[in-house]
């Protein structure tokens, strides 16, 4: 294990001072043709966006339970300071992975903030790697902590979201898994609005890990940078596909990135006239009854899936991809950790 991750272990919240130190500079990405030109033409303030964060209690390059704690607090206390309400996700297989109590305490601070969770899975596994039977059994087992923690805040366990947004790779897999949820009283959290906030996480986390304060404004600003981008062609696919204004679920995850940029995230909402609602009313949009016909591999987002059933393109020709330096310091970050001596606890994404 390299020096600076038994550090990190050793100062327990260290990393905090860094994001002290960028707590001056707003978290408005810096201006981009792209960006401003999609925004431009978004200014209606009919759509709304429910925010879900995947991978409670937390996605992280490090083996830290007070980092893990911060983020939850430090986005916790930025959603309410922003008055948004939100849904966390949850992986139970992750309890283990840290402090057990400690890890519950996250769970429970969201309820205590008026947040609701659903289910993610027990282990972030795939439909494509397992059986229906083996993958239920895996959903059976993610909902041991959660649904009684929320009962005992008279809160049922409802909403389900699926890891890697994959469905089943043949029908009769993704009608097992569905028959199943539907059975026990899940109701499926489509995604149709996203960021790949995963790949600028990770990176992100490195770089507070070995206190490199430009790096950490700049992947901040590329971030926003690209989740205003993000935000307006999500807007533009809906309005194609629908000839409306809709409401947006946008997938994002419990990470100290967005613990950290969530003035910037809610300033880019606002900017494109999205007015935050929770996951139940943006499930009243008509839209959601829209069959998804899609049987497959891939984990795809829900606009897309409509689109094979509304027959309609997606308008891939103004989608950007993240930005290259992202990319490559994700797959540094990820190739330093492969040896495993790494301080990876996991690389789920969605
Ligand atoms: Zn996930």
């Amino acid at each position: 294990m390299r020096a600076w991750i038994a550090a990190v272990w050793a100062l327990g919240l260290a990393p905090v001072a860094v994001s002290g130190q960028n707590a001056a500079a707003p978290d408005t990405p810096p201006p981009s043709a792209a960006s401003s030109s999609i925004a431009a033409t978004h200014t209606t303030g009919q759509d709304t966006v429910a925010l879900t964060f995947d991978d409670l209690p937390g996605l992280t390059l490090l083996r830290s339970q007070a980092y893990i704690d911060h983020s939850n607090q430090m986005l916790l206390l930025g959603l309410a300071r922003n008055h948004l309400p939100a849904i966390g996700f949850v992986n139970e297989g992750k309890l283990d992975e840290g402090h057990r109590a400690r890890q519950i305490g996250n769970l429970k601070a969201w309820i205590k903030a008026g947040m609701d969770l659903g289910n993610h899975t027990y282990s972030h596994e795939s439909p494509n790697t397992m059986s229906a039977r083996a993958y239920i059994a895996d959903i059976a087992r993610g909902e041991r902590v959660t649904r009684p923690l929320l009962a005992r805040h008279h809160k049922t366990l409802t909403w389900f979201r699926y890891p890697y947004l994959e469905t089943g790779k043949t029908l009769q897999e993704k009608e097992a898994i569905q028959t199943w949820l539907t059975d026990h009283g899940y109701r499926i959290a489509p995604v149709t609005m996203e960021n790949s906030d995963w790949l600028f996480a990770e990176p992100y986390d490195d770089a507070i890990a070995h206190h490199q304060a430009d790096r950490v404004r700049r992947i901040r600003a590329e971030y926003l940078a690209y989740t205003e981008t993000m935000v307006g062609w999500y807007q533009d696919a809906g309005h194609n596909l629908l000839g409306r204004p809709m409401a947006f679920v946008m997938l994002l995850h419990v990470t100290r990135l967005n613990a950290d940029c969530l003035d910037g995230v809610d300033a880019i909402l606002q900017r494109h006239g999205l007015k935050p609602v929770k996951l139940e009313e943006a499930m009243k949009d008509p839209a959601y009854a829209t069959p998804d016909p899609y049987v497959g591999p891939d984990g795809i987002e829900w606009l897309e899936r409509w689109s094979m059933t509304l027959r309609k393109n997606q308008p891939w020709a103004g989608f950007i991809e993240p930005p290259a330096d992202i990319e490559a310091e994700y797959k540094k970050v990820d190739n330093d950790l492969s040896d495993g001596t790494g301080p990876i606890v996991s690389r789920l994404k969605h």
